[in-house]
C-alpha cells in the first residue's frame, strides 16, 4: 500500500502579516482546513486520488475567500470567468475549462469534460452549453458577487492594471489540490477566477495541462501565480519532465522548476506530491497559502 498524501492550495503572491488580521487569517485557515478534511476522507476511505482532488477542490470553490468559483475576481466588464482543469496521471487523462461563467463548481464541470467527452478543453459558451447538457449546477451573477472583490476591481480599473489577485495587499488566491491514493495513483486540480480586470478573453495557465495543471506516473502538479509565466515556462509539466529525464527526486526537480519561474521573471508557487507519497510546495512569492496531510499528519501555512 502507498502511503497516501493530499496537498492543497489557496494561492500565492504578497500575503504579508501587516494585511491581515487575526479574525481573517483564521478564515483562511478554516477554509483549508475544511477542505483538507473533505479530501483526506476519499483517501482514507480507500477512494481515489482523483475523487481526493476534486471534493478538495470544490470545497475551496465553495469557499468566497478564494479565487475560484464563488470567491473569483471580477473582469474589466464586472464579470467572473472562470477555469478549470483536472488531471488523472494513472490515466493520463484530463479535462479543463476556460472562460466559463455562472458554473457553480468549475472543477466538476471539468471532470465531466475528461469523462464524458473526447476532448480535453471546452472553452466559453460552448462549455456553458455542454454544462446544461451534463446538468451541472449554475448559479445567477449574485452569488458570485463580493464587495471586496468589487472594490478590487474598482482599484485595479482607478490604477489602470492587470491584477494578480494576491498583488492588491489582499490576499486570496487560486486553488489546487494533487493528492497520491493508497494505490499509488495521482492527480492533480486546479480552479480560479483568473487575474482582477482581465480583457479580451484572458485566460491563464490554470486550465492549460501542463502549465498550471500536470499529473503523470512520476508526480502530480497544481500551481498559483502570474499564469502568464507558468505557460512560457510550461511550469507544471516542468516538475515531471525534470524527475523523469534527470532522474532526480520530487524535491530538487520542483525546486529547479522554481528557479526556472523565477529566472523568466514569474512569481508564484507550486504543489506536487509523488508516487511514494513525498509532498513539496515550493514558492517565490512572499506567501502561499498552502496545506497538506501525509499519513494522516497534517500542517497548514500562509507565509514563508
Ligand atoms: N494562475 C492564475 C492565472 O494566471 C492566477 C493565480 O494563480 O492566482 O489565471
Amino acid at each position: 500500500m502507498a502511503k497516501m498524501a493530499l496537498a492543497i492550495h489557496g494561492g500565492a503572491g504578497t500575503i504579508v502579516r501587516s494585511a491581515m488580521t487575526p479574525e481573517l487569517e483564521s478564515e483562511y485557515r478554516g477554509g483549508l482546513e475544511a477542505a483538507l478534511k473533505a479530501g483526506w476522507e476519499v483517501l482514507d476511505r480507500g477512494g481515489s486520488a482523483l475523487d481526493a482532488v476534486e471534493e478538495a477542490v470544490t470545497s475551496l470553490e465553495d469557499f468566497p475567500l478564494f479565487n475560484a468559483g464563488r470567491g473569483s475576481v471580477f473582469n474589466h466588464e464586472g464579470k467572473n470567468e472562470m477555469d478549470a482543469a483536472i488531471m488523472d496521471g494513472s490515466r493520463l487523462k484530463a479535462g479543463a475549462v476556460a472562460f466559463v461563467r455562472n458554473v457553480k463548481n468549475p472543477i466538476k464541470l471539468a471532470r465531466l469534460v475528461m469523462e464524458k467527452t473526447e476532448h480535453v478543453l471546452l472553452a466559453g459558451d460552448g462549455a456553458i452549453q455542454f454544462a446544461e447538457e451534463m446538468d451541472v449546477e449554475l448559479r445567477d451573477n449574485a452569488y458570485f458577487f463580493t464587495q471586496h472583490r468589487w472594490q478590487q476591481l474598482e482599484d485595479a480599473i482607478a490604477a489602470g492594471k492587470v491584477q494578480l489577485d494576491h498583488a492588491a495587499g489582499k490576499p486570496v488566491g487560486t486553488v489546487g489540490a494533487v493528492a497520491c491514493d493508497s494505490q499509488g495513483r495521482l492527480a492533480a486540480a486546479t480552479s480560479t477566477g483568473g487575474m482582477t480586470n482581465k480583457k479580451f478573453g484572458r485566460v491563464g495557465d490554470t486550465p492549460i495541462i501542463g502549465s498550471g495543471t500536470y499529473a503523470d506516473r512520476t508526480c502530480a502538479v497544481s500551481g498559483t501565480g502570474h499564469g502568464e509565466y507558468f505557460m512560457l515556462g510550461v511550469t507544471a509539466f516542468d516538475v515531471a519532465a525534470r524527475m523523469k529525464y534527470k532522474a532526480i527526486t520530487l524535491e530538487v526537480a520542483a525546486r529547479e522548476t522554481i528557479d526556472h519561474l523565477t529566472s523568466i521573471g514569474g512569481e508564484g508557487g507550486l504543489i506536487a506530491v509523488d508516487t511514494h507519497g513525498n509532498v513539496i510546495l515550493p514558492f517565490n512569492s512572499e506567501g502561499m497559502y498552502r496545506a497538506s496531510i501525509v499519513d494522516g499528519v497534517s500542517i497548514i501555512d500562509i507565509y514563508k
